[in-house]
């Protein structure tokens, strides 16, 4: 049962002897053999390096070198598909990054290799993170731990229902809109999106720069703040990365009253089409927390409604350029061709699945001339408002409180077909991208039958992960949501 402890458990037994660094990796090694043939979370997996890891984490916890600088030594975590890792794939889920081995670590995997994690596995999402379900992904499906018909969300599909299946301790997902969120609660664990520039992005493959943020996936609240506090702080090698010092973010996980707390609730959220039993679990949290001592309130983000239509100018526009490196010549698959544009072309049409090209000719248009103010320039400036909704809703409340999602994890296939149902459902985690702050979901309960988690997503100011932390860990210890093992856990 090794693999179904959280990282404080596990760092706990590694600290006293009781259990080894090559223990852990093998608990996990041994749920990947016993549920990956049906879960398909991994795109590969490197044992004999990941074993060697964990032998020098041994030597190291055999030293007392644990602790301290080195909070997660020994502790196995795996990446998403999308960040770099030096001599490891790296391929985005997409045939054209194919055979393409990183040539650096990005920050985040330094910083995690500095606390002593033992780093194995890619893990599988939407072809270049755009989805919602992992059916985007060049190569397979991932499938939903609690119920294999279903999907486990995206784009970090991988990296929840890993840790869901309990095959990881944690995993590191990117969030651009929703991204960690949506899997984290259609598969029932907690997931992070830090604040713009609070996680440095150097060495994750880029997506929409102005969005993109990297993440956490785990088991509890607690180690979330323990994971953040090893990938968080300013980098030099990122410009956008904020130069502002790390809180102890484990000091912020407090007692379980909430006295003196201010939340709010959204008005335009409490939308008709939302699944009944989501909605009821939802209302279920919200008077929990006020049970806790929170003050509940409305808040307003009028502008929100726009947030799915701004989003999907603004992500297409700077995905067209940022996969515009993708061109046959300096990285992974390349196609023959007589010239220049042949060779592109060929590259790119083979290469791309069908959502990258619909994204790359979205995002290609509304930055044309004669398209570029009537698309990109008013979506930049509704930005700007949606943002301004925020700063006038963190004015009143400390933090702000919705649904994840609004249905629990749907049928594979059922959206597939629909780019713009698949779009919808991630339309209450978008706005936060777009106003850079911080969000975070963690599970407030479950749909009936069939039985499937669901995610209630705290939103919090900018800079504001140890307040997150705080509300979330007081409704985490006095749940047990958190504690529920999905069949294939
Ligand atoms: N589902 C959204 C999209 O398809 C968000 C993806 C993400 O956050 N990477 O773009």
């Amino acid at each position: 049962m090794l693999h179904r402890l959280t990282i404080t458990g596990l760092a706990g037994r590694l600290a006293s002897g009781e259990v080894s660094a090559t223990d852990a990796l093998e608990a996990c090694l041994a749920q990947v053999d016993r549920v990956d043939g049906e879960v398909k979370a991994f795109l590969s997996m490197d044992r004999e390096d990941a074993r060697r890891q964990a032998r020098e984490a041994d030597v190291e916890l055999a030293a007392g070198r644990g602790g301290g600088t080195r909070p997660l030594l020994g502790v196995p975590i795996a990446l998403k598909d999308v960040l770099c890792h030096r001599g490891q794939p790296v391929g985005c889920a997409s045939r054209i990054l194919e055979g393409y081995v990183s040539p650096y670590d990005a920050t985040v995997v330094a910083r995690l290799k500095a606390a002593g994690a033992v780093l194995f596995g890619r893990l599988n999402m939407d072809e270049f993170a755009m989805g919602s379900s992992t059916e985007n992904s060049a190569y397979w499906t991932t499938l939903n731990p609690w119920d294999t018909a279903r999907i486990p969300g995206g784009s970090s599909g991988g990296c929840a229902a890993a840790v869901a299946a309990n095959e990881a301790f944690a995993t590191i997902g990117s969030d651009t809109g929703g991204s960690i969120r949506q899997p984290a609660a259609l598969c029932g664990c907690v997931g992070l999106k830090p604040t713009y520039g609070r996680v440095s992005r150097h060495g994750l493959v880029a997506f929409a720069s102005s969005l993109d943020q990297i993440g956490p996936f785990t088991k509890t609240v607690g180690d979330a703040a323990l994971v953040m506090e090893a990938i968080s702080g300013h980098d030099p090698l990122d410009s956008t990365s904020l130069d502002e010092p790390v809180p102890r973010y484990r000091e912020a996980l407090g007692g379980a009253s909430l006295k003196g707390v201010k939340l709010g609730v959204v008005k335009e959220f409490q939308l008709g089409g939302m699944d009944p039993e989501v909605d009821a679990a939802f209302r279920a949290a919200v008077r929990h927390l006020e049970g806790l001592g929170a003050a509940v309130r409305e808040v307003s983000l009028p502008h929100s409604e726009h947030a799915a239509a701004t989003y999907y100018i603004i992500a297409p526009a700077e995905a067209s350029a940022n996969l515009a490196r993708f061109d046959g010549v300096r990285y992974g698959r390349r196609m023959e061709g007589v010239d220049a544009f042949e060779l592109n072309s060929k590259t790119r049409g083979a290469g791309f699945g069908p959502e990258v090209k619909r994204r790359v000719i979205l995002g290609t248009y509304v930055l044309s001339s004669g398209y570029y103010d009537a698309y990109y320039l008013r979506a930049q400036k509704v930005r700007a408002l949606i943002r301004g909704d925020f700063e006038r809703a963190f004015g009143e409340v400390d933090a702000i409180v919705t649904p994840t999602t609004p249905t629990p994890a749907f049928k594979v296939g059922e959206k597939a077909s629909d780019p713009l149902q698949m779009y919808l459902s991630d339309i209450f985690t978008i706005s936060c991208n777009l106003a850079g702050n911080c969000g975070m979901s963690v599970p407030c309960g479950f749909t009936r039958s069939p039985r499937l988690p669901v995610g209630m997503q705290l939103l919090g100011r900018p800079l504001g992960e140890a307040e997150l932390f705080r509300i979330a860990h007081a409704y985490e210890q006095t749940t047990a949501w958190h504690r529920e093992v999905a069949p294939l856990g």
